[in-house]
């Protein structure tokens, strides 16, 4: 089965967007307190899809034994890039992306896989802050032209079908 792939940063509004995206409540747990073990969630969608929820990452908070674990979870995951579909890296519209933001972007770049980025929390800034935030993002990721940024809001739904439409796109493709 093909698989979308979701990562962020933690608190970022990952589990929330899957929820969105499939319009489930509590589907994704929304939440998840740092220090838990760290691995990767795969949900089956109607026998068509999975939606991979990778770990969120830029804790402040973890033993370099965690970090370590992150790190060949991600190595793993990556190395196996046959099974991967269509990548989504989620940042706060918001926030300037981290340096881990800028790691997460590379590592999906260099697959050469379809890529896109979800802006999320659109609905905690003001209009007149869209396209700055917006260029701020592409810059700081140093995304090529042809990846999409898409402003989203996982809880008004801004930016849902835009994302399924990606999906669709790509899961027909298969
Ligand atoms: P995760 O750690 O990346 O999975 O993040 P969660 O989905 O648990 O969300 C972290 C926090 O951000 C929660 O309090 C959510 O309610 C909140 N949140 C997520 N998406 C949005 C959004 O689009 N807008 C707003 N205002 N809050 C959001």
């Amino acid at each position: 089965l093909p698989q979308i792939v979701f990562a962020g940063k933690s608190n970022v509004g990952k589990s929330s967007t899957i929820n969105r995206l499939l319009n489930r409540k509590n589907f994704a747990r929304v939440g998840n307190e740092p220090g838990k073990t760290i691995h990767i969630n795969f949900f089956r969608i109607d026998e068509k899809v999975y939606f991979v929820d990778l770990p969120g990452y830029g804790y402040a908070k973890v033993s370099k034994k965690e970090r370590d674990r992150w790190g060949r979870l991600m190595d793993e995951y990556f190395a196996s890039e046959d099974t991967m579909t269509l990548g989504f890296q989620i940042v706060d519209i918001r926030h300037k992306p981290t340096a881990d933001d800028v790691t997460m972007a590379n590592w999906f770049l260099q697959t050469g896989m379809p890529f896109a980025i979800i802006a999320n929390k659109h609905d905690k800034i003001k209009k007149s802050q869209l396209e700055g935030s917006l260029q701020t993002i592409r810059e700081t990721l140093h995304l090529p032209e042809e990846i999409p940024v898409i402003p989203f809001s996982a809880e008004k739904g801004t930016g849902r079908d835009e994302v399924l439409a990606l999906i669709l796109d790509h899961i027909s493709n298969e």
